[in-house]
C-alpha cells in the first residue's frame, strides 16, 4: 500500500541539474511492474534490504549476514533471476589490480579481490583460467606509460614483470608488443553467470530472502514500495547498478551524479580452443575508465575480442529497441550533446572511435594491433552485450574514475561500482558494510 508521503523512485519534483527536465521516471520495468503493485495488508518487516541482485547486492548481503547473524535481511532483484545485468555479462577477468592509483577505492579492493573470488571459485568447484595477461604496447610512445603501469602495480603490492618483446612471445606465440610487455601472473578467467548463481545459492542457504520479480519503485516512511509489495526496512542498501542513481535520489543523495551507460560488445572467435594462451590488452587511456579493445582468453579457452565501450542511449539497451525508453533516451540524448559540446574529457573522440566499433571488421582490425594472424573472417559472432553503469558527475561533466559511496544513518548507496567491481566485490562488500556499521552508530 502506498502511503500519504511516499516518494516515486525519483522523488517528485526534482529537476534534472543539465536540461532543468524533470528527472525521468522508472524504467520500463520499473513502470511496467508499478501497474500491478500487490497490496500487502501488513508489510514484512526486515533489518536490513538490499536492492539489486548484481555481485554487489549479494555480496554485500552476504556480509551483512556475517556480521549480524539473527538480522532479517531480504533482497530485493527487479528481474526474475540475480545477475542479469553487469554482473552476469561482463568479461570475467579477475583482474589483478595495477591500473589504479593507490589512493582508489579500486586499488584498495582489487588484488585482495582477485585472491578471495579465485579461492571462492575454486572452493565451490567452479571453472577458472589461470591464464594471466599481457599488457602491449604498439610503439615508443606507449612505453612511458607501461611503466607507468608498473609503477601503480608495484604501489599496490601486484604481482608484476616487465618482460622482453622474445620473453612476451615465450608466454603468448602470437603476441605482438615494441621492444616489451607487462606480464600480470595473477590475472585469470572465469565464468560470471556461474559465479553469481552460486553465490545466490550461498546468500538462500544463509537465510536471506531473495525476492525476484521485485522491482523497487520507491521510498516510503517505513521501508519501500516494490512490484511485490511493500517492505518495512531498518535500513535500506542501494545496489541496484544501471539504476542506483535513481533509487538514490530517492533517499536524498546522487544528486550531482547521473549514471551515463555504455555499451560493451564483444566478438567471439572460431578458432579452436587454445589459440590463444593468455589475456591481451593494449596499454589504456589512463584519463578515461576504458581498458580498450582486447583479447580475453575465457574460462573454456576460447577467446573473444572487446568489450567496446560505445554510448547507449537508454540504461538497459541490450539489443535493438529491446527496454526502450523514450523519456530517458530523450534525457541521455541530451545529456550527450552536452558532453559532445563542453565535456570534461574527450567525450567528441570517444564517441566517434567506439560508434566505429559496431563494425566487425573495424573491430578485428584493432585487435590485429595486439596480435598475429587474426583474420576477420574468424570473427562473426557477437556475445551477449553488457552495459557499464558508469556515474558522470554533472557539475563538471566528468566521468567518475573510482566507486562512489553515499549514506547516512537510514540507507547507504554504491554508485558508480564499475570494473573491477566484480573482482572487488568480496572485501567491497566488507568495506560497505562496515560504513553502514559506522552510519548506524
Ligand atoms: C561489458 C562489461 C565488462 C566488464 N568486465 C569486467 C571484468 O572483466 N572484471 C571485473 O571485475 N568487472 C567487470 N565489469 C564490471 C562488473 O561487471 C561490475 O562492476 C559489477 O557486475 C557490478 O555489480 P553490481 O551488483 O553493482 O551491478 P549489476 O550486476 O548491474 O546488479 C544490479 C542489480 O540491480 C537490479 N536492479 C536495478 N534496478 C532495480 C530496482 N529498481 N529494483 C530491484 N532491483 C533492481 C538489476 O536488475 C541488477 O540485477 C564489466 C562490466 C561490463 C558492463
Amino acid at each position: 500500500m502506498v502511503k500519504p508521503g511516499s516518494r516515486g523512485l525519483n522523488g517528485a519534483g526534482r529537476g534534472n541539474p543539465l536540461t532543468g527536465a524533470p528527472v525521468n521516471g522508472a524504467s520500463p520495468t520499473i513502470r511496467r511492474a508499478s501497474a500491478a503493485v500487490p497490496r500487502a495488508v501488513k508489510p514484512d518487516h526486515f533489518d536490513f534490504l538490499v536492492v539489486g541482485g548484481g555481485v554487489i547486492g549479494i555480496s554485500v548481503a552476504r556480509a551483512l549476514r556475517r556480521r549480524h547473524t539473527s538480522a532479517r535481511i531480504c533482497l530485493l532483484e527487479k528481474e526474475s533471476a540475480p545477475g542479469a545485468h553487469a554482473s552476469g555479462r561482463n568479461s570475467g577477468v579477475l583482474h589483478a589490480g595495477f591500473y589504479y592509483t593507490a589512493d582508489s577505492l579500486k586499488a584498495r579492493f582489487c588484488r585482495e579481490g582477485n585472491r578471495e573470488l579465485r579461492e571462492y571459485i575454486l572452493s565451490r568447484g567452479l571453472a577458472l583460467n589461470p591464464c594471466g595477461k599481457l599488457v602491449v604496447a604498439k610503439d615508443a610512445t606507449e612505453l612511458p606509460r607501461l611503466d607507468e603501469l608498473l609503477r601503480r602495480g608495484t604501489a599496490n603490492g601486484v604481482r608484476l614483470e616487465m618482460v622482453d618483446a622474445a620473453h612476451a612471445r615465450r608466454i603468448e606465440p602470437r603476441v605482438r608488443t615494441h621492444e616489451r610487455a607487462l606480464w600480470s601472473p595473477d590475472t585469470a578467467t572465469a565464468d560470471p553467470a556461474e559465479v553469481i548463481r552460486s553465490m545466490r545459492s550461498d546468500a538462500e542457504r544463509e537465510g536471506i530472502r531473495i525476492r525476484c520479480d521485485a522491482s523497487y519503485l520507491g521510498r516510503t516512511e517505513e521501508g519501500v514500495r516494490s512490484a511485490a509489495g511493500e517492505f518495512r526496512a531498518g535500513y535500506v542498501v542501494n545496489c541496484a547498478g544501471l539504476q542506483a542513481d535513481r533509487v538514490a535520489l530517492d533517499f536524498g543523495f546522487s544528486k550531482d551524479y547521473r549514471i551515463l551507460p555504455f555499451k560493451g560488445l564483444y566478438l567471439y572467435s572460431d578458432e579452436e580452443t587454445g589459440s590463444f594462451r593468455t589475456n591481451i590488452y593494449p596499454v589504456p587511456d589512463l584519463r578515461n575508465p576504458f581498458l580498450g579493445v582486447h583479447f580475453t582468453v575465457t574460462v573454456d579457452g576460447h577467446a573473444k575480442i572487446g568489450p567496446t565501450a560505445i554510448p547507449a542511449f537508454w540504461r538497459e539497451q541490450y539489443s535493438g529497441f529491446d527496454r526502450f525508453d523514450a523519456a530517458e533516451c530523450l534525457e541521455i540524448g541530451w545529456r550527450d550533446l552536452g558532453l559532445l559540446l563542453f565535456a570534461g574529457f574527450d567525450f567528441r573522440r570517444l564517441a566517434y572511435e567506439e560508434l566505429r566499433k559496431y563494425s566487425r571488421s573495424h573491430l578485428a582490425r584493432l585487435a590485429s594491433v595486439l596480435a598475429e594472424g587474426v583474420r576477420p573472417e574468424n570473427y562473426r559472432r557477437w556475445g551477449k552485450p553488457g552495459i557499464r553503469a558508469q556515474l558522470m558527475h554533472l557539475p563538471t561533466r566528468k566521468l567518475e574514475m573510482d566507486f562512489v559511496l553515499q549514506g547516512d544513518s537510514r540507507s547507504f548507496h554504491v554508485l558508480n561500482a564499475v570494473s573491477p567491481a566484480w573482482t572487488c566485490s568480496l572485501p567491497f562488500a566488507e568495506h560497505i558494510v562496515d560504513c553502514i556499521g559506522h552510519h548506524r552508530r
